[in-house]
């Protein structure tokens, strides 16, 4: 299988990187292919605008969807983003590794999602979308390290329902580009737990990718 990892942390030596490198180890000695975007390593540029086509076709009002149709039917994304386009296109299975930042991921990778996930290539709201979705074969799933308690995460909790709360991750990005939405991994009060409890976690998230081939899609 070709595994594409995007991760999305400033520090390396943060937990959620630690996260990272369990799903990197895993699937390397499973004998997959992988390929990790580290985002913030790669200095990626989220800002989605005018530099993401080699040639605008309307130079009087930029309408970024209509750009993005454009450089989509003419090959004209920029040569960044077409290398982002060439990795989502390559993987069968795609891992978003991350802090919950607000509620939901960091800017830096909302912004990869903002650009490569082009209208045009990613989606169409006429025939391209959910189960007719581009990326109807790919696997996609979220692990993500929180602050906030697994009970403040509950129905009734503090926070709300974590389900609810990704559900325009899981439901209005990935699932409406036709992805098959697999359960989230999820580290509780990571920076506020003790060295046990967060090993506990690395080793929950061994035993969760090695049960990824059974887990149902959310949708
Ligand atoms: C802008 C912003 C918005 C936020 N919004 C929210 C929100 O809406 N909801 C919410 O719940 N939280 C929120 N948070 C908190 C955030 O989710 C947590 O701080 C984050 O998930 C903790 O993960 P980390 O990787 O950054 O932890 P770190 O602080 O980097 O790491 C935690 C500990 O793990 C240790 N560690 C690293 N590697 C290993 C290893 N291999 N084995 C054992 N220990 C290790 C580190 O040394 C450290 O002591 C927000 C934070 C920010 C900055």
């Amino acid at each position: 299988m070709n595994i594409l990892i995007l991760h999305a942390h400033p520090e390396p030596k943060s937990f959620s990187s630690a996260l990272k490198d369990v799903a990197v180890e895993h699937f390397s000695k499973n004998g997959d292919e992988v390929v990790l975007k580290d985002l913030y390593a790669m200095n990626f540029n989220p800002v989605g605008d005018q530099r993401d086509f080699q040639n605008i076709s309307n130079n009087e009002y930029f309408n970024y969807m209509k750009e993005q149709m454009n450089a989509h039917i003419n090959n004209s994304f920029s040569e960044d983003l077409k290398a982002e386009m060439d990795a989502l296109v390559t993987a069968d299975l795609i891992i978003l590794n991350f802090p919950l930042w607000w509620t939901s991921m960091p800017a830096i990778l909302k912004g990869w999602f903002d650009r490569v996930m082009a209208f045009g290539f990613a989606y169409h709201p006429g025939n391209k979308k959910y189960e007719t979705g581009a990326f109807k074969d790919k696997k996609v799933m979220c692990c993500i390290s929180t602050g906030g308690s697994n009970s403040a995460y509950s129905v009734g909790g503090e926070h709300g329902d974590i389900n609810m709360l990704l559900e325009p991750i899981h439901h209005g990005l990935l699932y409406f580009c036709g992805m098959q939405v697999l359960p989230p991994y999820l580290a509780w009060r990571a920076h506020l737990s003790d060295e046990a409890t967060l090993n506990g976690y690395l080793e929950g998230y061994k035993l969760h990718l090695n049960n990824l081939n059974d887990a149902k899609p959310l949708y």
